[in-house]
């Protein structure tokens, strides 16, 4: 399908195949952080040092969110945030093809600016 004569249902399409793609998706950032343990007498808790842990933390609306990541999962979680940011990009694409076929399928053009040809 050539960009140029698509649909709106060709873009719907497009997207959401290329969207299924990047799943796992995530938004926010995944970074080490350090707290302190359950343990009474914890030596890494007493020297101030903590333990250090992932999270998963951004913004939900106006609320910020900070998720515990276990070790284990780190890897998968970090690459959904970044398959996160793909699909942000990938969004950016989807509305100006939208717009491009909302354009052709209502045989609006530019109503403004310039024109091939006239001075
Ligand atoms: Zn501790």
């Amino acid at each position: 399908m050539k960009r140029k004569n698509e649909k709106t249902e060709d873009v719907k399409r497009w997207f959401l195949r290329e969207a299924e793609r990047l799943w796992p998706l995530a938004l926010g950032s995944v970074s080490l952080r350090r707290g302190r343990c359950m343990r009474e007498h914890c030596s890494a808790c007493a020297s101030g040092e903590g333990h250090a842990s992932w999270a998963l933390s951004g913004r939900q609306g106006r609320q910020r969110f900070s998720v515990y990541v276990p070790q284990a999962v780190a890897p998968e979680v970090q690459q959904a945030v970044e398959q996160g940011r793909q699909l942000q990009e990938l969004m950016r694409e989807a509305g100006q093809r939208y717009l491009a076929s909302l354009k052709r399928a209502r045989g609006l053009g530019r109503e403004f600016g310039r024109k091939a040809g006239k001075r």
